[in-house]
């Protein structure tokens, strides 16, 4: 098989753990969020036809195939134990075609966020969803994941600005999904079903992604601003209360004092430490003042308005870089991304508040308020059994509240390995005992013989 490989791509471009030394290696034994991976073999294709003859090869060998981004998965998505991984950040990261007339770009899924929005921003446009992890994710990881981010409480998420894509099927079939045009009723929506399915479907090797103009999100009376409060209460009541008003600004998120702290000490950002800060943009001078008067109303204790452009930035960036900030907190964290009808949030920060407690472990808490996603991140010591157990047992807490309430376990950072059983969960309880075995069968047609990263998502 490696013999096969190397003649394919070219032994420069496949890794083999056991015969490599260890630095090239190191970046695939695990992912962001330390999940352990042990690969067979690493392979860095730079086409599409590439990938179809090393998938067709695997079935054949009836060895799993894990497709990788830039692992930034928080879940163990691109864990794998003697599988072949499969590489695309490295030379699938072309730009096809920018049309500025039928406002998409067609690439390839190794290009990371950023790079695509630097290339997008010459010709005036950008890819709204924005993960935080942007300067690394990749198109296809983030198409795999359909990865969320701050600007999605305006713009929707990845699935939402995907057209087409080309994959490459489990017996090695390479077929295009859907069509680049703003509107297409034909056939099934297969590209969503790819889209959030984990790579365990079929593995992307091509997309079309809407593109919008960058005036939309941008404009004098655009506004980032930080407002301050004392309880978490009191801003998640802000947030009911900005949502009852049917105001919807470009961000809504939430960062507690824990986090605010982390990052300011990671980063050296400079910025305020209260006990809760929801960081804002607007996008009208109207929506400004409104937003203002709403968490006065709910007990705000003071603002902060972004005095340029460089300062705006250190806004985003302070939310944005809060994982890696309280990540370096303790030796282990697992990060929740549960979401919860936006009417149980104020319960919802005060029962993570009460799990910190009961279980001793802190729990710094971010995240998108304005649609109900917010992140606790659950730090404990990896070298303590006891810390370990209870972090489990904190983070099976949070699942279990949010399917009990009606919300969902994951709304962005998908099932991975790491919440396979709160995702059956929720289905069985949410949609019933058919759905599991619909979602079953649709993976036993596309992936009879379960090569495509198996042990995941479901
Ligand atoms: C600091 C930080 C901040 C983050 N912030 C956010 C956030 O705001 N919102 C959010 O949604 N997520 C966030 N994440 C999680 C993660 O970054 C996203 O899910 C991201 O889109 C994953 O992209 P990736 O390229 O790293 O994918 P990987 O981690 O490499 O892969 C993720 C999954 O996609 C599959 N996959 C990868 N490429 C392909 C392909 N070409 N075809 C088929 N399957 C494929 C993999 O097999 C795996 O199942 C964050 C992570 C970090 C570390």
């Amino acid at each position: 098989m490696l013999d096969y490989f190397k003649k394919l791509l070219g032994s420069e471009n496949v890794i083999v753990p056991v015969e490599t030394n260890s630095s090239k290696v190191e970046e695939y034994l695990k992912d962001m969020a330390d999940y352990p991976s042990s690969p067979l073999v690493i392979l860095q294709p730079s086409s599409s036809e590439e990938v179809s003859k090393i998938v067709a090869f695997a079935r054949k060998a009836r060895t799993p195939i894990v497709a990788r981004g830039a692992g930034t998965s928080l879940t163990g998505a691109t864990s794998t134990n003697g599988g072949i991984v499969i590489d695309f950040s490295k030379r699938m990261k072309s730009i096809f075609k920018i049309d500025t007339v039928n406002w998409y770009v067609h690439c390839q899924p190794g290009i990371a966020i950023d790079d695509l929005n630097l290339e997008l921003s010459k010709f005036g446009f950008f890819f709204p969803p924005d993960p935080a992890s942007s300067p690394w994710c990749t198109v296809g990881g983030a198409i795999a994941e359909n990865s969320g981010g701050m600007r999605c409480f305006r713009y929707g998420t990845v699935k939402d600005w995907v057209l087409a894509l080309k994959v490459v099927l489990s017996d090695g079939s390479l077929v295009k999904l859907g069509e680049p045009l703003p509107k297409n009723r034909v056939g099934y929506d297969l590209v969503h079903l790819v889209c959030g399915s984990e790579g365990t479907l079929a593995i992307v090797v091509e997309a079309w992604l809407k593109i919008a103009p960058k005036s939309i999100q941008s404009g004098e009376d655009h506004k980032r601003l930080l407002v301050f409060f004392e309880g978490w209460d009191e801003a998640a009541k802000a947030i009911e209360s900005i949502r009852a008003h049917g105001i919807q600004p470009v961000l809504l998120e939430f960062i507690d004092r824990e986090s605010m702290e982390a990052v300011n000490a990671s980063f050296d950002l400079g910025l305020p430490e209260h006990e809760a800060t929801l960081f804002v943009e607007t996008a009208t001078a109207d929506q400004l003042t409104q937003i203002l008067r709403i968490c006065s109303e709910k007990g705000s204790s003071g603002s902060y308005l972004a005095v340029d452009e460089k300062d705006s930035e250190r806004l985003y960036n302070a939310r944005a870089l809060v994982y890696l900030g309280v990540k370096a907190l303790a030796s282990g964290c697992h990060t929740e991304d549960v979401v919860v009808p936006l009417d149980k949030l104020s319960e919802y920060l005060k029962l993570v508040k009460e799990v910190s407690k009961k279980y001793n472990l802190k729990i710094p808490t971010a995240g998108h308020a304005g649609d109900g996603n917010v992140h606790p991140a659950i730090l404990f010591d990896r070298d303590s059994k006891e810390s370990t157990e209870a972090a489990e047992r904190a983070f099976a807490e949070i699942c279990e509240y949010a399917i009990e309430v009606g919300g969902s376990v994951t709304g962005e950072h998908g099932v991975g390995e790491q919440k396979i059983e709160f995702a059956r969960s929720q289905l069985l309880k949410h949609n019933g005992e058919l759905v599991p075995l619909l979602m079953r069968e649709i993976k036993k047609i596309w992936d009879p013989d379960n090569i495509l990263n198996p042990g995941k998502f479901q």
